[in-house]
């Protein structure tokens, strides 16, 4: 029904279903299970469920379905699988399509749960992982071999905001058999390329900009229907990762108004970045969307615009961040991101305060970073507030 719409229609509309009420709001199902008209109707479900044709709430409910069907439409992807948190998608995409014996390429600055995922989790069960430099193009090359199974990225890396190049690491990875899987939270579905440029699997958080406020864990896997319905749904329904009905319903309404939150909090960002880039009190301003980005080009072909975080290296290191983020009156001390609340992380002791100091020093997390999730406050009183705050140190 959607399928030539253009995304901001297909956020709204796509993968609805209506019950026989016609409810306008999609319909939270919070029901574990489903009735059978007979035995033979159950048996007949058990050997091959039809789209509409639901038998367990963790193998796939309607309000679930929904969710799935729509984010999968504004992503451009053939299928989806809706988990119970991000890292229930990151580890389950990656575990459902590895074995023993297979080799993953992974950059290296990444979330620290995925980190944990790719080098204690996948290699006690036999997997081999070599890390690389995301942004080094002859690093990927050196790296992925013919027995590479799969290449793993965030495509814009956390808190640093290092950019990797989709298209260029995919051509590499393809021309060696791996599958290229993207954890994509900071490009955002509504900045998102990736299936275009190379992508098989993309993740997201939903946690994030997703629900947009704050509400819910959730996560989604989506890639082709015979890669989500064959390696990714019997691992997820199994192991027990599924997204919870209420959960879905939660996301559905926000991927309602993602697309403004997201196109606001961005403006906001480009602005922040604009007003703050040559302020006397920062080592550094770190903004996909400024010029001053060392990827700045690749920023613009790949996604088009900067995203909704950028990071402050203030100068003076801790002392001088603290005093910051305790002047700051509107932006919360906190660590999500994506929220309609603008949040102020302090990574060095906070996200990832347990990264020793070498690995804290080769990702570029000094003491005096202060990441900046940008929410959906007036502009101008965010410019004012973080100048006030700046004044301060
Ligand atoms: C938040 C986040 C995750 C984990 O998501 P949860 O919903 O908290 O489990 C994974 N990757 C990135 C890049 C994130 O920002």
């Amino acid at each position: 029904m959607t399928g030539d719409l253009n995304p901001r229609t297909k956020a709204v509309h796509a993968g609805t279903r209506r019950s026989q009420y016609g409810e306008v709001s999609e319909a939270v199902f919070l029901t574990q299970g489903f009735v059978y008209d007979s035995a033979e109707a159950a048996e007949a479900r058990f050997i091959e469920s039809g789209p509409d044709e639901f038998i367990y709430a963790r193998y796939g409910n309607p309000t679930v379905a929904m969710f799935e069907e729509r984010i999968a439409a504004l992503e451009g992807a053939e299928d989806a699988f809706a988990t119970a948190s991000g890292m229930a998608a990151v580890s389950g995409a990656l575990t459902s399509m590895l074995k023993a014996g297979d080799h993953v390429v992974s950059a290296r600055a990444l979330f620290g749960s995925c980190l944990y995922v790719l080098e204690e989790v996948l290699t006690r069960f036999g997997v081999e992982v070599t890390f690389v430099d995301g942004t080094d193009l002859s690093a990927w090359e050196a790296a992925i071999r013919p027995d590479t199974r799969a290449v793993f990225f965030e495509s814009i890396s956390n808190p640093t905001l290092q950019v990797v190049d989709i298209t260029s690491v995919s051509e590499l990875a393809h021309a060696q058999g791996a599958l290229v899987v993207i954890d994509n939270v900071f490009a955002t579905p509504v900045w998102s390329n990736a299936f275009d440029q190379g992508a098989d699997v993309v993740i997201y958080s939903a946690t994030k900009h997703i629900d947009g406020q704050g509400r819910t864990l959730g996560g989604v896997i989506l890639g082709s229907t015979e890669f989500i319905r064959k390696t990714v749904e019997p691992y997820m329904k199994h192991t027990g990762g599924s997204m919870s009905p209420f959960t879905a319903w939660v996301m559905l309404k926000g991927l309602e108004t993602m697309d403004l939150r997201v196109r606001a909090q961005t403006a906001t960002a480009t602005a922040i970045a604009a007003a703050l880039a040559e302020h006397p009190k920062l080592t550094q301003l770190i903004y996909p969307g400024h010029a001053s980005h060392p990827q700045h080009a690749l920023v613009k072909a790949q996604m088009g615009q900067g995203g909704t975080v950028l990071s402050l290296d203030i100068a003076g290191g801790k002392e001088a961040a603290f005093r910051f983020l305790n002047t700051v009156r509107i932006g919360l001390i906190s660590n999500n991101l994506g929220d309609a609340k603008t949040i102020l992380t302090h990574p060095a002791t906070t996200t990832h305060q347990r990264l020793p100091q070498d690995q804290k020093d080769a990702l570029g997390i000094t003491d005096g970073l202060v990441r900046i999730s940008v929410g959906i406050e007036d502009t101008d009183d965010l410019v004012a507030d973080l100048g006030q705050a700046l004044a301060a140190v």
